[in-house]
């Protein structure tokens, strides 16, 4: 196993193997909010991410969705295609919350009757602002087709992934999704899908199981983690 980083980001470092066009990912402990200005370290968090968006690619691959996901190789790791990310951030509502809660001045918890799809521009120095398709073509992020591929991924991904959560008791609020293009120009989903990056919300006591724990210093985040993993393992045929 060759040992070369290829990127460090915030949750995780992406590798080389020795194959060609296959990397292999690793989930840090590191959670951050606020464009990470706080960062702290939760032992095991690496372990529970990795593992429940293993699960989900998985289940996404059987309903036809395809992802640069290739299979877990460890508690931590996976193996993934190499794409080159499309620097947009994909954010899919069902119920109000967060950013568009306060942008709109509505209560959060309000659903949305039909899913709202937003683009922000991923740019940390930038705080990933919202843009729209004329500025994703100005700034040459992608292509309309390419826009157009991906809303269509995002709102077949947002149906395969309110069916499941359902299943486990859960409302899938809103998440976030990010894209890249593989060797021969397909768009692939990629990153992950985890506790991190979707709002989840227990259906019976709205309690939350997602990263606003920590955002919001409202309850131990390994601990909800570990239920979502847990009732994601229990939804599995
Ligand atoms: N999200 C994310 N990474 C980001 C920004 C947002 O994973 O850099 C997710 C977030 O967890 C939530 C959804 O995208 O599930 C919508 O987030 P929102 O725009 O409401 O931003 P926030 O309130 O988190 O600032």
């Amino acid at each position: 196993m060759t040992n070369e980083l290829v990127y460090e980001g915030k949750a995780k470092r992406l590798f080389k193997t020795e194959e060609n066009g296959v990397l292999r990912v690793a989930y840090k402990d590191d959670a951050t909010a606020l464009n990470g200005v706080r960062k702290e370290s939760f032992a095991g968090k690496g372990e529970l991410n990795n593992q429940i968006t293993s699960l989900i690619f998985s289940r996404l691959a059987e309903e036809g969705i395809r992802s640069h996901f290739i299979r877990a190789i460890s508690e931590t790791e996976q193996l993934v295609k190499e794409v080159s990310i499309i620097p947009l951030e994909v954010v899919v509502r069902n119920v109000m919350a967060g950013s568009l809660a306060k942008r709109l001045g509505k209560e959060e918890g309000e659903v949305i009757p039909r899913a709202i799809v937003e683009f922000y521009y991923k740019d940390d120095a930038l705080d990933d602002p919202f843009i729209n398709d004329d500025h994703v073509l100005y700034l040459d992020i992608a292509t309309t087709s390419e826009m157009e591929k991906i809303r269509d991924a995002a709102r077949s991904i947002n149906e395969v992934l309110k069916k499941l959560f359902n299943q486990m008791n859960i409302t899938l609020i809103d998440f976030k999704l990010e894209f890249g293009r593989d060797a021969a120009g397909s768009i692939l989903l990629a990153d992950e899908i985890s506790p991190d990056t979707c709002r989840l919300w227990d259906k019976e006591t709205n309690q939350k199981l997602d990263k606003d724990v920590f955002r919001r210093n409202i309850g131990n985040l390994t601990d909800v983690y570990t239920e979502v993993l847990n009732r994601l393992k229990q939804v599995q045929n």
